[in-house]
């Protein structure tokens, strides 16, 4: 019975790590590769290396960025009072896309998960509470995902928040519970902001 050569068993081994990718589909994937022409194989390379070795997160509120702090931190139109808590940097794009939020974020890379083990310590906690102390916010508006999960990670940051002169929102349940902020449509978005409502 042929077999694969090396390479090819590693590229599919490394293809089928992926989510969501069997072995089936990373054998698809392996001979997709060996059959486009070398500039374009050696393209998906190069922009996977890319994006490991350029892009890190903003040393101030966790986005992915290409430099120290992120284009949103850097941007002097940003309202400077106003500060947005999402779970991942897909979420605070969700939130982009819809156009309307004019203030700054604060990515938590995740939330407080205890069946998975993801505690408070695992988050971007002690930069946000830290940040809030030591900024001039009037407002922190609580955007993580509504599920179970994402609203206990919200009460979590409002106690850790609740001696501290600022106003702490929500977004309003425009988004259906259980569903997530990057699937929602902008118009949706744009509403929770919106109607966003005191925690
Ligand atoms: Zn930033």
């Amino acid at each position: 019975m042929p077999e694969f050569t090396q390479s090819v068993v590693d590229l599919i081994d490394e293809f089928a790590k992926l989510p969501g990718i069997g072995k089936k589909s990373a054998e698809r994937l392996a001979y997709h590769v060996l059959r486009v022409h070398r500039t374009e194989a050696l393209a998906l390379a190069d922009a996977i290396r890319n994006v490991k070795e350029n892009v890190r997160y903003c040393s101030r509120c966790y986005n992915l960025s290409e430099a120290e702090v992120c284009e949103i931190c850097r941007d002097p139109k940003r309202q400077q009072e106003v500060l947005c808590v999402v779970e991942q940097p897909r979420d605070l794009m969700a939130l982009e896309q819809s156009g309307v939020y004019q203030g700054l974020y604060h990515v938590l890379l995740g939330r407080i998960a205890p069946l998975e083990g993801i505690g408070p310590a695992q988050l971007t906690l002690d930069a946000l509470a830290e940040r809030v102390r030591r900024g001039s916010f009037r407002e922190v508006i609580m955007a993580t995902n509504p599920t179970v999960e994402g609203d206990s990670t919200a009460l979590h940051i409002s106690n850790l928040l609740a001696d501290l002169p600022i106003q702490i929102t929500r977004l309003a349940r425009g988004i259906t519970t259980g569903s997530v902020l990057e699937f929602a449509n902008k118009e949706i978005l744009a509403d929770a902001l919106t109607g966003r409502q005191e925690f």
